[in-house]
C-alpha cells in the first residue's frame, strides 16, 4: 500500500487531540503542533455530554475520562435560599445513549488521556513549543510554516486542521472573518476545595442557583468544586477577583469558619463568534478556531470535538476510500450550521435563562423549569436537546 501522506493539525487542545485520535484509529499519520510546551491545563470545559462520550468510541479514552471524572445523572436549578428546585433526571435518556449522564471532568484529562493512549503509536507525533505561523496550499497538499525550539521550518502534509483555538492561524492564513459580539459582562470561576456537596443539603453535582439579587453555578469535579459569578453590580472584574472579594462571595453563598481553600480564581469573556465557512480547500477548521459561544450549558468542547468526528470521518473516507473532496464542504454546511443555529441560540438561551433578574420574570421561567421536569416526555424532549444527541442527528440529516 502507497505511504499515506500525514495530516497536519495545529493545536493540541481537546479537539485538535480528537482529531489525531480519529485519524490514527483510521490508518491516518498525523503531525500535531502545539504553541505551548506541555498539555494546557485551564480551567474551562468540566462537562462531557452523553453524545461526546458516544462520539469519543474510544474505549480505553472513555474509560480514562470516566475513571478520572464524577457522574452526574442528575442535575438542576435551584433556589439557593429557599432550597426549592428544578431537577433533570438524565436517566430519561437510558434508551438513547450508552451514556445517560454528564461526566463532571475537566477538559485536560481528556487531551492527557489522549496523549497517553497515543504515546508510542508510530502514526502520531506531537511537537511541543512549535506554533503554526501560516498556512499555503496547492492542488497536492498544504504547506505549514512553524516556529519551534529549533527555529522556523516548513511542514507538509495532505490537510490541515486548524483546532488552534480562538484566535487561529489557520483561520487567518484561510483569509476568513470571525464575525461576531462579545458579551458585555467578564465572568468569574473560581475553583475551591471544599465538600459543598455534605455540607449543603440537595446540592448535586452540577447547579445552576439564583438569590433573591443574584446567580451562581457549581459544578463538581473529582477534587475541587468550580463556582461560576458575575461581578456584583458596579464591580469590576479586577475588583471582583481580589483574595478577600472572592472569599467573601464564597462566605455568601456558604458561611464557612474557616476561609476557604481558593486554589484557582480567573476571569473570562464571553465570545459568540463564527467563521464564515469551515473550509476552504486543504484547510479546515474545528472547535474554537471555528465557533466560539457562551460556556453556558457545557457547549463549546462538546461540540468541537463533534466537528472533530464528522470531519475525520469524512476525511477518513477521503484519504483511504478516494472519496470526492466535496465531502469537506457537507462538513463545512453541517457543523456551521449546527454551530450557528443549535450551539450558540442553546447556549445563549442557557445565559439569559441563569442571568434572568425581576420577580415576575424568574417566576415564568421557574414556571417553565416546574413544567419540563414534572413530565417525562417534555423532559426528554429537553435533554435530548441539552445532551447534543439531538444535534448530531440534525447534523447528519443536512446534505
Ligand atoms: C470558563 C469556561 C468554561 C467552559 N466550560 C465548558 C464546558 O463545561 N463544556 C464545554 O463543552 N465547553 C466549555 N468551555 C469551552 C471550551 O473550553 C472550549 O470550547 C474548548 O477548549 C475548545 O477546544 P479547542 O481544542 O477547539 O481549542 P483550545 O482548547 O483553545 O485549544 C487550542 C490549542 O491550540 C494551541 N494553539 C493556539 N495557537 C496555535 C498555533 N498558532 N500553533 C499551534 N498551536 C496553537 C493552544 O495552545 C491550545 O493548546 C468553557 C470555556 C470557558 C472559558
Amino acid at each position: 500500500m502507497a505511504e499515506i501522506d500525514r495530516v497536519l493539525i495545529a493545536g493540541a487542545g481537546p479537539v485538535g487531540l480528537s482529531c489525531a485520535l480519529f485519524l490514527t484509529r483510521s490508518g491516518i499519520p498525523v503531525s500535531v503542533f502545539e504553541a505551548e510546551n506541555e498539555l494546557p491545563e485551564d480551567m474551562r470545559a468540566s462537562t462531557f455530554h452523553p453524545a461526546t462520550l458516544d462520539v469519543l468510541e474510544d474505549a480505553e479514552v472513555v474509560a480514562d475520562l470516566l475513571a478520572d471524572g464524577l457522574k452526574c445523572r442528575r442535575w438542576q436549578y435551584r433556589n439557593h435560599e429557599t432550597g426549592e428546585c428544578a431537577v433533570f433526571d438524565m436517566d430519561v435518556l437510558r434508551e438513547r445513549t450508552s451514556h445517560p449522564y454528564r461526566l463532571q471532568c475537566e477538559q485536560f484529562r481528556l487531551t492527557r488521556a489522549i496523549y497517553s493512549r497515543l504515546g508510542d503509536n508510530s502514526l502520531f507525533e506531537l511537537q511541543f513549543g512549535t506554533r503554526v505561523t501560516h498556512v499555503t496550499q496547492s492542488d497536492g497538499g498544504v504547506k505549514a510554516e512553524v516556529e519551534g525550539p529549533d527555529g522556523q521550518r516548513t511542514a507538509r502534509g495532505s490537510y490541515i486542521i486548524g483546532a488552534d483555538g480562538a484566535t487561529s492561524r489557520v483561520r487567518k492564513a484561510m483569509g476568513l472573518d470571525f464575525r461576531g459580539e462579545a458579551y458585555p459582562v467578564t465572568s468569574l470561576t473560581v475553583a475551591v476545595r471544599y465538600p459543598f456537596d455534605k455540607q449543603i443539603e440537595g446540592l448535586l453535582s452540577v447547579n445552576y442557583c439564583w438569590t433573591r439579587d443574584s446567580h451562581f453555578s457549581m459544578m463538581q469535579l473529582k477534587d475541587v468544586w468550580r463556582v461560576g459569578f458575575s461581578p456584583k453590580p458596579g464591580q469590576s472584574h479586577q475588583e471582583a477577583l481580589q483574595p478577600g472579594q472572592v472569599q467573601a462571595r464564597l462566605q455568601e453563598i456558604h458561611p464557612t469558619e474557616d476561609p476557604y481553600e481558593i486554589v484557582h480564581a480567573g476571569a473570562y469573556t464571553i465570545h459568540r463568534r463564527i467563521a464564515d465557512s469551515f473550509r476552504s480547500g486543504r484547510m479546515v477548521l474545528a472547535g474554537d478556531a471555528a465557533h466560539l459561544n457562551s460556556p453556558s450549558g457545557g457547549l463549546g468542547m462538546n461540540s468541537g470535538i463533534h466537528d472533530a468526528r464528522n470531519l475525520c470521518d469524512k476525511l477518513g473516507a477521503i484519504i483511504l476510500e478516494d472519496a470526492d473532496e466535496s465531502l469537506l464542504d457537507r462538513y463545512s454546511r453541517q457543523r456551521r450550521s449546527i454551530a450557528l443555529d443549535e450551539v450558540q441560540v442553546r447556549s445563549d438561551r442557557n445565559y439569559r435563562r441563569h442571568r434572568v433578574k425581576g420577580r415576575r420574570e424568574r417566576a415564568e421561567v421557574w414556571d417553565e423549569l416546574q413544567r419540563l421536569t414534572g413530565d417525562r416526555r417534555l423532559m426528554t424532549d429537553f435533554l435530548m436537546e441539552s445532551s447534543m444527541l439531538r444535534s448530531l442527528e440534525k447534523a447528519d440529516l443536512i446534505e
